[in-house]
């Protein structure tokens, strides 16, 4: 099996030989086929599975394919617990889409918002960031999110263990209803299904 295989064009492929990824790991192999199709997903997933690339290689090539949004407004939202994991994914976003012409940011509490507010004010294709910040970047109006078309919940059980559950509703309900929205948690317990029921239309459910 080959990332090509999956669907995936030479613009995302390639860039993998050079960071030594030989070949889609089981998480991928169910996932990006189902993400190009354009489902929602849950996905019960822990660290080191390979989740990260699950979901944003073939997220990127969509977002690729839908060309820019005019006036540049965020385009996919990724959601992570923490200030770490929002940087790590928005490094692979770099990493993965090297041949595309994506921006990135990652928002997360700690940093200057006003700093952020201007990076988003230039356009920002693909936002990473922890509910938190995102919320107070809505409340301050520094951000639309009318022209969402992909969200992703990573690590939702971490997000409901800190206590961002509120934050998060407060976002998904600002987000357009036509969007394809992907859930990835280490653990897929009754919070979490109650999360993904609230934010998903007929997920398409992979355990590994
Ligand atoms: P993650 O589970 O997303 O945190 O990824 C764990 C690690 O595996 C990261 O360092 C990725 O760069 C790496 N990785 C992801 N997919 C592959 C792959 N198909 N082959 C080799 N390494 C990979």
């Amino acid at each position: 099996m080959t990332f090509s295989q999956l669907g995936l064009s030479a613009a995302l492929t390639d860039p993998l030989a050079s960071l030594g990824y030989q070949a889609p790991t089981p998480i991928q192999q169910q996932a990006i086929p189902l993400v190009l199709q354009g489902r929602d997903l849950i996905a019960a997933a822990q660290t080191g599975t390979g989740k990260t690339a699950a979901y944003l290689l073939p997220l990127l090539q969509r977002l690729d394919q839908q060309g820019p949004v005019r006036p540049k407004r965020v385009h996919a939202l990724v959601l992570v617990p923490t200030r770490e994991l929002a940087q790590q994914v928005a490094n692979s976003v770099q990493a993965y889409g090297k041949g595309l012409s994506l921006s990135v940011l990652a928002a997360y509490g700690g940093t200057d918002t006003d700093t952020q507010s201007q990076a988003l004010n230039k356009g920002v294709d693909l936002l990473v960031a922890t509910p938190g910040r995102l919320r107070d970047l809505l409340t301050r109006r520094a951000l639309h999110l009318d022209a969402v078309t992909a969200l992703v919940l990573d690590e939702a059980d971490r997000m409901l263990d800190l206590g961002f559950i509120d934050a998060i509703n407060a976002i998904v309900d600002r987000l357009p209803d036509e969007r394809q929205t992907l859930l990835f948690s280490a653990t897929l317990g009754n919070q979490v299904r109650a999360l993904g029921r609230s934010a998903m239309v007929d997920p398409a459910e992979i355990t590994l």
